[in-house]
């Protein structure tokens, strides 16, 4: 590697801490990086936001800009800020021991700097531990005092009642004596990461690193050997624990001793081994001598979990319901009934959705959804956000049945479900003609993200497109329901 000085800045450091191969690839392999994907790139956004907020918690301060500012010119500003007497700085940066890094929130104190590190999370994990260590390390090593070290984390008590207030959002938890604790360590880390990036690529095998305490980049590349399926394909995973019989050499899943096997493991390895599909004709008519007319289908999209809460009355990570689609029969083999609901993107769903759906409801009719424990659970709520609607609700709640049962009990297992009972993985085997993969929109985090873009765009024809993708998504949801109980009434046939 010559004459390369490696350059590490608190993310890449934290990067090597996971994985040093994950290091090195990202220093001396520009072309194995894959496109961040939409629903990480949500996340990245939604913490921008949320350090932006968490601002305004010591007011005034003024901000170190990132975007288009060189490093040297970022330190040596922060450097101008706290020499002139600085009281609070957004985003200060730093350089010690060729490691770079930015302090969401530095504030001057009567016994040295308060150090904040704003996070979208609720609780302290290690790695956010180890990110306040680093900082630490790099802030005091420029010859700063620290006083105190906290995360600036999400309370979940918070209910938005107007405004947003970032004194209730927030809740401070102090880290100083666990930052402290690992100074020496992050010492070493350092040393050890700029030796590994002289050298040449690191000898690591695949691991459970390679998930924890984040998704790595490279998997698509580390993981090309792993056929399909693998012993990482098991349900039930951690017994028996495939990284241990991946390092025996054990790496497709018909090579496990099935003694090893639980026993939907094993069905899942029968599965493969035979392509078989199972069915407890006597289960299954058992569950369908549960259901009654009308029968309705019932699925619902909501907002993912935001840790800004949307809308009055709600708190951080409540999933918020905009849309519903409906399938109803009135009687065995009657004419099927269709009725969708979504909600525009520019105000509170909630009592419109509500509205629409207990006006379409069927009167006591018996109501099927593919876990149904979500549906409920979003009732509930809603029950409790409009209490003279609790009633009504209940009714509906009581009447709910989980089409998916039969299938997490494993009365119906088709070898191409692979272990799962996602409605995903049944309808393809079961309803080949219906599928997911030609939909612009075809799960419910893609969902969830496109009512969140609609909010935020103002072209009216993406919009439009964005409407028509999550109509077809949701309406596809309960006519895969549909299908799917017909199919089951076939499977009951002498
Ligand atoms: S996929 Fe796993 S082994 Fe490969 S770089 Fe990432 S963490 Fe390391």
């Amino acid at each position: 590697m010559g004459s390369f000085t490696p350059f590490l800045s608190k993310s890449r450091f934290i990067k090597g801490m996971q994985c040093h191969k994950a290091l090195w690839f990202q220093t001396h392999r520009p072309d194995l990086k894959i496109e961040t994907p939409p629903d990480i790139q949500a996340i990245f956004d939604t913490g921008h936001e949320i350090g932006n907020l968490a601002q305004q918690l010591y007011p005034g301060g003024v901000e170190i800009p990132f975007d288009g500012v060189p490093l040297y010119e970022q330190i040596e500003q922060t450097r101008k800020l706290i020499e002139s007497g600085t009281d609070t700085i957004y985003e200060a940066a730093f350089s010690h021991d060729n490691i770079f890094c930015k302090a969401d929130i530095l504030q001057r104190t009567a016994n040295g700097w308060k150090l904040g590190e704003v996070k979208s999370a609720t609780r302290a994990k290690d790695v956010y531990i180890n990110d306040a260590a680093v900082q630490y390390h790099v802030i005091t090593g420029c010859g700063l005092t620290i006083s105190s070290i906290g995360l600036v984390l999400i309370d979940t008590s918070y209910v938005k009642n107007g405004q947003i207030e970032p004194h209730k959002l927030f809740k401070w938890v102090d880290v100083t004596d666990e930052v402290l604790l690992r100074q020496e360590s992050i010492k070493i880390e350092a040393e050890s990461q700029r030796a590994m990036l002289c050298g040449p690529e690191p000898a690591i095998d695949i691991g459970p690193h390679c998930s924890k305490p984040y998704e790595c980049d490279y998997v698509h590349h580390c993981w090309k050997h792993i056929p399909t399926p693998s012993v990482f394909d098991f349900v039930d995973l951690g017994k028996p624990d495939p990284f241990k019989l991946y390092q025996q050499g054990i790496i497709r899943m018909e090579d496990v001793p099935p003694t090893s096997l639980k026993w939907r493991q094993q069905l899942q390895l029968d599965g493969v081994l035979y392509k078989n599909e199972i069915v407890d004709k006597n289960a299954v008519q058992d569950f369908l001598d549960e259901l009654w007319y009308p029968l309705a289908y019932l699925d619902f999209e909501t907002t993912y979990m935001t840790p800004i809460p949307l809308f009055e009355g709600t708190c951080p990570y409540q999933q918020i319901p905009f849309q519903f689609s409906l399938h109803w029969q009135n009687e065995p083999e009657g004419e099927l009934f269709h009725f969708e609901f979504l909600a525009p993107a520019d105000v509170d769903p909630r009592e419109s959705f509500l509205k629409a759906l207990l006006g379409v409801m069927p009167e006591n009719a018996c109501v099927l959804a593919w876990n149904s424990a979500f549906e409920s659970k979003i009732m509930e709520w809603l029950g409790s956000s409009f209490p003279k609607h609790r009633e009504t609700l209940n009714s509906i709640i009581v009447n709910m049945i989980d089409l998916m049962s039969p299938y997490r009990s494993k009365n119906i297992y088709h070898w191409q479900f692979n272990g799962s009972y996602s409605l995903k993985a049944v309808l393809p085997a079961l309803v080949p003609e219906l599928t997911y993969n030609s939909l612009a929109i075809n799960n419910g985090s893609m969902a969830s993200e496109a009512w969140l873009n609609m909010r935020n765009s103002d072209d009216n024809e993406e919009k439009e497109r964005l409407r028509q993708g999550l109509l077809e998504y949701c309406h596809l949801d309960t006519l895969a329901m549909v299908k799917i109980l017909e199919r089951m009434k076939v499977m009951t046939l002498p």
